[in-house]
């Protein structure tokens, strides 16, 4: 293969191109550089930090909001041959020293509003020497901390001479922690270079895109397949500090945005604003993106009147960059149930779900299931990942004969759109049957009495497991008026039927929102 270059370079032969293009916008701060002066930033940021003693290899962490100081950051850091470590600023401390002690991070940028958590957790950032301090320039840093627009100002332009390889490390990111404890995902940047460019070859993105970056860029979504991807193109990005559904809308108009990503949730909350927002024009926008969850047909026909007319979708994890799987715009109304066909150059195969973990087992088309049978998701694709950091045995259990074991259920249609189910670990095995959560709880959010329902198997010494249900009810609701339900509908074979009801007031989820069922299971 040819070379594919590193990130600092994708920056660099842009600004070459278009230095005064605008590369990002951020209306909070009224800040917009062109692409000359952001790569001027960038150098001097990259400066800074080899002053203080970073050195190629070594982890720089942020704890930050959207800023366009995230953006300097970011591409400082990199040009110094550091590796980029985001953190999701929602974390407790404690949390949040796991992972800088896991990536064995040495310097780490916060923020006001992260101060506190850095405070209360500081004497557990054992590895961290050296603190940068991004609000400086509004407030007084910390006195153990350095000032983020101080550096710039001090340091040298020009930048610093650093040998960087499309083969290193370029991030160790870590997992939503859904199913566990987050795991460090370690990304080449190559494989961040070919992911940008295949998500805007997909989307048939251009220099002349404007994007905001709405959703949190500490996740691999809004910052590979937004920032990293306009960045290489000479693209414009907007980026808003955090989630403001009627801020999004008027910067859509004020800054004629053409392309907007963001999770489904978070297109109805847009869908609803901009029914108040009598201002609201949205003629700029050429494509709409979800993602993350399914969306409900009726949400997407409107979405369709209201904002633009195409719409797209893709399904991954952090691990393959994160898209594997897309639906274009020309074939979204058909297919809006599934999550996509292969990205190209990617493969999707089903396989029986299996405890195996010889890497070197090879994996054959012996392995995969009928068409249409629910068994797990491997994936095969140009940027996954290279190896989970500090764990090879994790590794060894994901990545066998080259494939990526997703820990996702889900099946293929005959013509190779993918259909997600559930989680393989939350599979529940009772009696030798396979159980997807999923199906129970689809017929139990049909009750009107409940709000909010996880489903998972509990030890048991007759059937191995047995099927349980934590429900969040409206109201008065009893384990005997569910039994009932779940026995007269038609959709529930008797062996899913839960054994058992538990009522809770609320269900524990990660950060992002999703159902962390380990913890149930740990309860249990
Ligand atoms: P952890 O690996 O720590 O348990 P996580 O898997 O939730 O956390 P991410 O990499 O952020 O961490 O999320 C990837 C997962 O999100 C996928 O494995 C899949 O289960 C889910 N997902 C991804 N895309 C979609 C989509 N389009 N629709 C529904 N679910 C999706
Ligand atoms: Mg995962």
């Amino acid at each position: 293969m040819g070379y594919l270059p590193t990130l600092p370079e994708t920056l660099s032969r842009t600004t070459q191109k278009y230095p005064d293009r605008e590369a990002v916008v951020y209306p909070r701060k009224d800040v917009r550089l062109t692409y000359a002066e952001f790569d001027e930033r960038v150098d001097r940021f990259a400066n800074a930090l080899r002053d203080r003693g970073v050195e190629p290899g070594d982890r720089v962490s942020l704890l930050l909001h959207n800023s366009a100081e995230f953006a300097v950051a970011l591409f400082g850091l990199l040009r110094a041959g550091a590796v980029f470590n985001p953190i999701n600023y929602r974390l407790a401390p404690s949390e949040v020293a796991y992972i800088l002690d896991d990536s064995e991070s040495t310097t780490l940028l916060f923020e006001a509003e992260t101060r506190e958590t850095v405070e209360n957790g500081r004497d557990e950032f054992s590895t961290v020497e050296d603190y940068v301090y991004v609000d400086d320039d509004v407030e007084d840093a910390p006195e153990y901390a350095a000032g983020f627009h101080d550096l710039l100002e001090n340091a040298d332009a020009g930048a610093p001479s650093v040998t960087v390889e499309p083969t290193d490390q370029y991030a160790i990111m870590y997992t939503s922690g859904t199913t566990g404890r987050p795991k460090g995902v370690v990304h080449s940047h190559r494989d961040a270079t070919y992911h940008n460019m295949l998500y805007a070859g997909q989307m048939g993105l251009d220099f002349t895109d404007v994007g905001i970056s709405a959703m949190p860029l500490y996740h691999n979504a809004e910052l590979n397949c937004g920032l990293l991807a306009r960045i290489n193109l000479g693209a414009k990005t907007v980026i808003l500090h955090d989630f403001d559904p009627r801020r999004t809308l008027e910067v859509v108009d004020e800054e004629r945005a053409t392309h907007l990503f963001v999770a489904s949730r978070i297109w109805r909350q847009l869908l609803e604003t901009s029914r108040d927002l009598d201002s609201f024009d949205g003629a700029s926008l050429e494509l709409g993106v979800y993602g993350a969850a399914p969306m409900p047909p009726s949400l997407l026909e409107e979405c369709i009147e209201t904002f633009t007319e195409d719409y797209a979708t893709a399904y991954g994890m952090t691990e393959m960059g994160p898209c594997a799987t897309f639906i274009l715009p020309f074939e979204v109304r058909e297919h809006i149930e599934s999550v996509g066909r292969a990205a190209p150059n990617h493969e999707v195969r089903i396989v029986e779900p299996t405890e195996d973990e010889d890497p070197n087992d090879p994996v054959g088309p012996e392995d995969t299931v009928e068409t249409g049978e629910t068994g797990e998701i491997i994936l095969q694709g140009p940027p996954m990942m290279e190896e989970y950091w500090n764990a090879p045995e994790k590794t060894a259990d994901a990545i066998r004969d080259g494939w990526f074991f997703t820990g996702d259920a889900g099946y293929l249609d005959e013509d190779g759109y993918l259909f997600l189910v559930d989680r393989i670990d939350d599979m529940i095995i009772s009696g030798g049957e396979n159980i997807y959560p999923t199906d129970v709880e689809n017929v139990l959010y049909r009750h009107d009495g409940v709000v909010e329902v996880a489903v998972i198997g509990e030890d048991d010494e007759d059937w191995g497991e047995r099927v349980v249900a934590y429900v969040v009810p409206d109201g008065e609701l009893t384990a005997n008026e569910l039994d009932e339900f779940c026995r007269e509908s038609d959709d529930l074979a008797a062996f899913k039927r839960p054994r058992g009801y538990e009522f809770r007031d609320e269900l524990p989820r990660n950060p992002s929102g999703k159902i962390q069922k380990y913890r149930l299971r740990e309860e249990d």
